[in-house]
């Protein structure tokens, strides 16, 4: 079991990044000490030592939003510490799947769009897309739908992540145009996903 130089931490607690070992994303940044690293090298999940609990914190340990060891690695001046992890769940108590990507902050962006949709569906723009999707009625836009989410599925078979997220932003695009035709919100069909929650 590889140690790096805890002496050079306050109170002996270095810095761990936690990365998403499939996307390369920075999940969440904690504090561990030496009983933290050696827990977390145990039972193979990530394991802090908590400054606000003051005790060694697994982290998932009531929420079952494990992180999963794959690799760790120490700094060049061993002071800092990185894990590759396989996340269980969000990581970040909000439920965004990482602590830098807010969950309401990405609702509150596709708020925006849907805001943009339903102006474009009753503008008079002949140049946008949007409009000419509407023109050509529900039926070609259910069709779209249909189409994004095959290329979706495509593209999910494949390790290319940068085709995945583009046909998966194409389909939330479609469906979002869709609901609109219906005369739907996004906000409509969360309200029946909460009620089916528990
Ligand atoms: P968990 O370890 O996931 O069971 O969460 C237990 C508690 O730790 C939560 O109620 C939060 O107070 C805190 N917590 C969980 N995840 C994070 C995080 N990513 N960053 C900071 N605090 C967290
Ligand atoms: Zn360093
Ligand atoms: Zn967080
Ligand atoms: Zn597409």
């Amino acid at each position: 079991m590889e140690i790096p130089n805890f002496s050079k931490g306050e109170n002996g607690l270095l810095p761990a990044i936690i990365q998403d070992e499939t996307t390369g994303k920075v999940l969440m940044l904690g504090y561990m000490n030496e009983a933290a690293l050696k827990q977390t090298y145990e039972i193979d999940k990530v394991t802090f030592f908590s400054r606000s609990k003051n005790r060694l914190w697994t982290k998932g340990e009531s929420s079952g939003n494990y992180l999963h060891v794959r690799n760790i690695a120490f700094d060049c001046d061993q002071d800092a510490i990185l894990i590759k992890a396989k996340p269980e769940g969000p990581t970040c108590h909000t439920g965004a799947d990482t602590c830098w990507n807010e969950k309401n902050e990405s609702i509150g962006f596709i708020a925006q769009l849907e805001r943009v949709i339903e102006s474009r569906k009753n503008g008079g723009d002949e140049k946008s897309y949007v409009k000419s999707l509407f023109d050509k009625g529900i039926n070609k836009i259910a069709q779209k739908v249909g189409e994004e989410a095959i290329e979706v599925v495509i593209e999910a078979k494949d390790n290319d992540y940068d085709l995945f997220l583009n046909e998966s932003a194409d389909l939330l695009f479609h469906y979002l145009i869709l609901l609109q035709a219906k005369g739907f919100k996004l906000q409509d069909v969360v309200k029946i996903l909460e009620s089916r929650h528990r």
